[in-house]
């Protein structure tokens, strides 16, 4: 494991050395915790000042905020202990940092998973899943009573966690300042999402090149291994200047917490580049950050304002990120068996041999709906001249706008009429279905006819006796039904038609 360097974490007022806790008579407050000292600490003995056990949390209310989602959830139903410890590894939720989560090691040898950490006023509270037979209360008075010890570990998963955590956090500094020096561009907020990109908020959309000018810069420290630490001293709170304001009202980054209660002001110094105060857990050295920007900015419209989203990724989190980018880029070339490279031109290709391929169908499907329509009208002219034409003629066809295409021969058939090469009265009716019948295919119906009327009662026909949903104006009706379609719904037809006088 990497050591911290001594002149990491630097204290500049001496009465904070005091408020370092290695006794069982006080905490070490948040600001001064182990984790804040040396980030790449991952065990401490530590003991216990007090332990309660922890009242269920309340149903959230409402919308989730995105702390929440970040935050891991308390199980339900499983007692949850309280315990608060003269100091420890494991940082408290804070400055945008999720917290952090990983195990106890009480004297008889037994893991208690910590679930998470919060800041109450000055002070770490770890929330730990009760484990073991006795009961909850019995586990604070065996294991946890004041004066005890214990040990505090973030164990592989919690470590995992953290670094990601705080190679992102650190990023975000790194990031923000450049922003602010390079292109005057305050952020405004950031988020540490729980995967994915992280972002920082700005108030304005940035270029291609500004984005790569802010890249080349952050990598050109990083490559630098540019040093970053800690300083930190008494917090005087009249001394801290208030959070600055853009034009349009909207607080430019966050202050320190109103309800903070530790007493410590803490600052976080990235050498030559960036001085800000902040309680989160910062790698020692930007070495190995490798920070990496998406070359775009999404605007956000919020009331008044715009802003606008830097999304950055750094170190584990960016080789997964990358790793699932690729493996998505080489699944689509497997697909077009074609090499990466040539997935742009190959996608585009598909697109406009799709365009090409629907308007052929489209064509097509216009010529075969003219063809059915001069069939039926000179069926029309032969079987019944000056009386009334009946027909049913019934489809099968798998397209979604199977309708489209009855309306389509509907269309030539007024076409043919308009010509006057079709004078006979008439009443069909159009009807198309899936070619694999299933309960849940959808059929549907299209009426026409040269009278209004008798479209109207072949229609109130097809609702009353077969349940078609539909209606229509004029010389046409059109409908839909669930089911299959079966030679019984085709009788059913035949018989309204041959009513109809
Ligand atoms: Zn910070």
């Amino acid at each position: 494991m990497v050591a911290t360097e001594p002149e990491y974490h630097r204290i500049l007022s001496e009465p904070l050395r005091s408020w370092i806790s290695d006794s069982a008579d006080y905490s070490t407050p948040v600001g001064l915790l182990a984790c804040q000292r040396n980030p790449l600490l991952r065990k401490n003995t530590a003991f216990v000042i007090s332990s309660t056990l922890s009242a269920p949390p309340p149903p959230p209310k409402g919308k989730q905020n995105k702390k929440s989602v970040i935050a891991p959830t308390l199980p339900t139903g499983v007692p949850v202990l309280e315990v608060i410890l003269s100091d420890t590894v494991l940082f408290p939720e804070g400055g945008g940092q999720p917290t952090d989560t990983g195990i106890f090691r009480t004297q008889d040898g037994s893991v208690w998973p910590v679930l998470k950490v919060l800041r109450q006023g000055g002070t770490a509270v770890h929330y730990v899943q009760h484990v073991g037979d006795q009961t909850p209360e019995e586990a604070l008075q065996k294991y946890f009573a004041a004066g005890v010890k214990i040990e505090v570990e973030l164990d592989n998963g919690g470590w995992e966690r953290r670094t990601d955590h705080m190679t992102l956090h650190t990023s975000q500094h790194l990031l923000s300042a450049l922003l602010d020096t390079k292109l005057q561009l305050p952020t405004l907020s950031w988020s540490l999402t729980s995967s994915g990109p992280c972002y920082v908020e700005i108030p304005r959309g940035m270029t291609t090149e500004e984005i790569l000018m802010i890249q080349n810069e952050a990598n050109r420290l990083v490559f630098e291994g540019t040093k970053v630490h800690i300083e930190v001293q008494e917090l005087d709170r009249t001394a801290i200047a208030p959070v600055e304001k853009t034009e349009n009202g909207r607080a430019v980054g966050r202050g320190l917490p109103e309800d903070y209660t530790g007493g410590v002001h803490r600052v976080v110094h990235i050498a030559g580049v960036d001085i800000n105060p902040c309680c989160g857990t910062h790698l020692p050295s930007l070495n190995n950050l490798q920070l990496f920007i998406l070359p775009h900015t999404d605007a956000l419209s919020r009331s008044a304002t715009t802003v606008a989203r830097l999304y950055f990724l750094a170190g584990p989190r960016l080789i997964n990120h990358l790793t699932s980018t690729h493996n998505s880029l080489a699944s689509t070339a497997a697909l077009l068996s074609c090499g990466l490279p040539q997935v742009p031109e190959r996608v585009a290709q598909v697109v406009d041999d799709r365009k090409s391929v629907t308007k052929r169908s489209e064509d097509l499907e216009l010529e075969l709906a003219k063809f059915i329509a001069t069939e039926i009208s000179s069926e029309m002219d032969k079987t019944s001249p000056g009386g009334l034409f009946r027909k049913h003629v019934h489809r099968l066809d798998d397209s979604p706008s199977a309708l489209a295409f009855l309306t389509a021969i509907a269309s030539a058939l007024a076409d043919l009429a308009a010509k006057s090469s079709l004078k006979q009265s008439y009443i069909l009716v159009l009807s198309s279905s899936p070619s694999s019948p299933a309960l849940t295919g959808t059929n549907v119906v299209l009426v026409l006819g040269s009278d209004d009327a008798r479209v109207k009662i072949v229609g109130d026909g097809l609702k009353s006796t077969l349940g078609v949903k539909g209606g229509g104006k004029g010389s046409r009706w059109s409908g839909k039904l669930v089911g299959t379609w079966k030679a019984k719904e085709d009788a059913v037809v035949e018989e309204i038609l041959e009513k109809v006088s």
